[in-house]
């Protein structure tokens, strides 16, 4: 049902699976004597999320924290936070995960937020990584897909909250968000 509003998919399940591994294993490796604060950004990290915690063999706690930039597939440029971190930052070693860096807006203006309240580090782990939008630039970490410039969905991402549960990632046929 929701495939016929895709175009192309661009990344399968299986391929986000292995790629979600290779950063496990990646990050268990370079914080494998630290006890990282592994952030997911809400609501499309989910998913993705799952994949890296399950690929994970490192003490490691979690928190969520919920921000929008975004109405519809247009950035609106300032960021409210709309469901907050609850543990401490205070010397915390914190991987924030996205599921797409595009602009990089989000990721700017989330990281000082996190030193401000005493983080001691903040990595960014993102699914995507949207090149051509890129207006702010960031240090990412761990990139999982270097993305075209369309507008993707699936794998957690959505459109007005829809095809978060596609099980790929693929692009939104423009007639969708063009009515
Ligand atoms: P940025 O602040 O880097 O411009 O955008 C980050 C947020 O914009 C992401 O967390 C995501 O919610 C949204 N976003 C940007 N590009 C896309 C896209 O192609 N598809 C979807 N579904 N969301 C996007």
């Amino acid at each position: 049902m929701l495939e016929k509003d895709i175009e192309q998919i661009l990344f399968t399940k299986e391929e986000i699976e292995n790629r979600c591994a290779e950063l496990g294993k990646q990050i268990s490796e370079d914080y494998k004597d630290k006890k990282p604060l592994i952030i997911g950004v809400l609501r499309g990290c989910v998913p993705f999320m799952e994949r890296i915690l399950e690929n994970l063999d490192i003490y490691c706690t979690v928190d969520f924290i919920k921000v929008s930039s975004y109405e519809g597939t247009n950035s609106t440029g300032t960021l409210i936070i709309k469901q907050d971190i609850t543990t401490s930052l205070v010397d915390k070693e914190i991987i924030l995960v996205e599921d797409i860096v595009d602009t990089g807006l989000t990721i700017k203006k989330l990281i000082p937020l996190l030193y401000d309240r005493g983080a001691k580090d903040v990595k960014v782990c993102t699914l995507l990584h949207k090149t051509a939008r890129e207006k702010y630039h960031n240090d990412l970490d761990y990139i999982g897909f270097f993305c075209e410039d369309h507008f993707v969905v699936g794998f957690g991402l959505d459109y007005n909250e829809y095809y978060r549960n596609l099980p790929y990632i693929g692009v939104l046929k423009k007639e969708i968000y063009n009515n």
